[in-house]
């Protein structure tokens, strides 16, 4: 049985070579432009797009022994004995359903691009140190929760405060709330009632916790460089960049989850992620 790679390559870096010198592959096939937008039609969008010709040819000439295509709709057949092994994302999963269908096929995990389940799916932080039993960080993160539930976002209520040399700055203690001023969903209606959760979660009239407390030390002209966050929930991307880019120096969270370059973003800072738990 022969074993082929089947991927969308619109630019050549070190993850797709990773990808392609991970195994003995038969033949490598490049799924053609014009077929991965029929696939996918967002991928229109994607200016940096190389030709799948001239991929096919920089592979060939860096590795001349390896066989390499490009495959489109018309010469999408492949042989009965073949396993399929493509990258676990939106493309791959398209072409999968026109062209494999009922064939061996393996999806494999490995993040190349931004496709739609990157964008949009949340997944689990790894923090640089989870603590359980140091009173103080608990004691914060009680006050976050306190500071949650003054928050009219019935949906998702999240306090969250900003320590400095040990102690609460006492003005910088907030929790997510729609500006104008926090009732206006309720007076015009929720645009986020329109969305499924995860979905367009900029389309929203609420300003986030991290966000508040970041502007209001702006306003108040408090540095924040090596200031500590306390927040009941992990940041969003948009709250992540804020942070990352303020001088905070440590995230101290409980719950929640990383979305985009969230996390990524923070640790790139030199940004310290705590998690604090119940014991
Ligand atoms: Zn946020």
């Amino acid at each position: 049985m022969s074993t082929v790679l089947v991927l969308y390559m619109p630019v050549i870096h070190e993850t797709y070579l990773e990808l392609i010198d991970s195994q003995r592959w038969d033949e490598i096939f490049i799924i053609e432009n014009s077929l991965a937008i029929e696939l996918v039609d967002s991928l229109r969008k994607d200016l940096r797009a190389l030709n799948a010709e001239t991929v096919k040819s920089i592979l060939v000439r860096r590795d001349g022994a390896r066989p390499a295509f490009v495959v489109s709709g018309a010469t999408a057949i492949f042989d009965q004995s073949t396993q399929f092994v493509l990258p676990d994302e939106d493309v791959s999963h398209a072409f999968a359903k026109r062209f494999l269908h009922g064939r061996e096929v393996e999806f494999r995990n490995v993040f190349l691009r931004y496709d739609r389940k990157r964008t949009t799916e949340p997944f689990e932080p790894n923090p640089d140190e989870v603590i359980t039993t140091d009173q103080f960080a608990r004691d914060m993160i009680a006050r976050c929760d306190e500071l949650a539930t003054k928050s009219p976002d019935w949906w998702r209520q999240i306090g969250g405060l900003i320590v400095k040399e040990g102690k609460i700055i006492e003005e910088l203690q907030m929790f997510n709330e729609a500006k104008p001023f926090g009732m206006v969903p309720y007076e015009l209606g929720d645009p986020r009632s329109n969305f499924k959760k995860g979905l367009h979660p900029d389309l929203t009239l609420v300003l986030h916790v991290e966000q508040g407390l970041v502007s209001e030390a702006a306003r108040l002209g408090i540095a924040l460089e090596g200031a500590d966050l306390y927040v009941s929930t992990f940041p969003c991307p948009w709250c992540a960049t804020a942070v990352a880019y303020s001088g905070i120096g440590r995230v101290y969270y409980r719950d929640g989850y990383a979305m985009l370059d969230g996390e990524e973003i923070l640790k790139s800072n030199g940004v310290e992620l705590i998690r604090v738990v119940e014991p």
